[in-house]
């Protein structure tokens, strides 16, 4: 068994392997080599259909892991971004026209997979007028077709710059949840994420929330980028007044010589403190570890969120007069 997981850094010598200069992963930032029948259909479903998927393209480190069990995060709007952001490994361009059979081959992958729950994210698409967001809605609308008990969570952009009328578009489509992440602390977005704004980012959770109460709010940020413990309180305490619902952290790895430096590897007592804080500030669910991802367990988190509201909604029914 012990030859099936890999310790995601080669130490070599550094004057041959560039990475060897990097800061060694800790033994906590395990993962499951990809391998296997079930990882190797996931992935030519995914070319037969002509989809991309953030678990390839970010190089997520869980996709051995979540391919093995048929769960993969499909990347809309083609695999090309009109940002740079300095801790993503999707490569940046000019993208091509949008594929309008992809909501249908998105329809088709989730029915072929059997999902339960299925997250859709895009690459950021600021060359359309509306973001992208309209082909959310029909990606969600083909799923309401073809697969309707399947759940829908949405990843988006931050449709900045954009009007309204892109994310009331997509709330009206009704997602199970909407998800966007913050990724990091607002001191380090001109250099993490300098195309976006915190406060835009943070009131696009908030309006969405006030359209639709019912939709589950989530976001989520990266630690291990040099952000301090107080500036992480912070975010949580802003995501509580936009009404967030569910908190992900997980820690940064550099994907590439090129992109931002990992500052230190958060250890999991780290992570388990964060959660108890966050839980402290109301979030109905947090996920917090070394590993934990926008999309990471997202079926198994989405019943819990459920679970989560229930038990609160039950705890704030009036107690019948006797
Ligand atoms: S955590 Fe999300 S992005 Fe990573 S492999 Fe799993 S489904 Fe894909």
């Amino acid at each position: 068994m012990v030859g099936t997981w890999l310790i995601w850094l080669a130490m070599s010598d550094p004057l041959q392997n560039p990475a060897a200069l990097r800061p060694r992963k800790p033994d906590w930032i395990r993962v499951k080599a990809p391998m296997g029948k079930a990882f190797n259909d996931t992935r030519a479903l995914m070319r037969r259909l002509n989809l991309a998927t953030v678990c390839e393209e970010a190089a997520c480190p869980n996709i051995g892991e979540c391919w093995t069990k048929k769960h993969a995060t499909v990347m809309i709007l083609g695999d090309t971004c009109t940002r740079a952001c300095a801790f993503c490994n999707v490569k940046t361009g000019m993208p091509r026209a949008v594929d309008l059979s992809e909501p249908q081959h998105v329809a088709d992958a989730a029915a072929e997979l059997g999902l339960e729950h299925i997250v859709v994210t895009s690459v950021d698409r600021d060359d359309l007028a509306d973001g992208g967001a309209s082909q959310f809605v029909k990606v969600i609308e083909a799923l309401r077709r073809t697969t309707p008990t399947t759940t829908i969570e949405i990843l988006t952009p931050d449709f900045r710059n954009k009007a309204d009328a892109a994310i009331e578009a997509i709330v009206a489509a009704r997602p199970d949840v909407y998800n966007h992440n913050l990724e990091t602390v607002p001191r380090l977005y001109p250099t993490i994420r300098p195309g976006a704004r915190y406060y835009a980012s943070l009131r696009l959770l908030e309006t969405v929330k006030r359209l639709d109460p019912t939709i589950f709010t989530k976001s989520g940020i990266m630690v291990g980028l040099g952000e301090e413990r107080l500036e992480v309180h912070q975010v949580m305490d802003d995501m509580r007044s936009a009404g967030i619902d569910f908190l992900t952290m997980g820690q940064y790895l550099q994907p590439t010589p090129k992109h931002a430096k990992v500052i230190d590897f958060v250890p999991p007592k780290t992570f388990e403190a964060y959660a108890a804080i966050a839980r402290a500030k109301g979030f109905l669910l947090v996920a917090a570890t070394p590993l934990t991802r926008s999309s990471y367990h997202a079926g198994d988190d989405f019943a819990k969120l459920r679970d989560a509201r229930n038990a609160e909604l039950a705890r704030k029914a009036p107690v019948p007069v006797a």
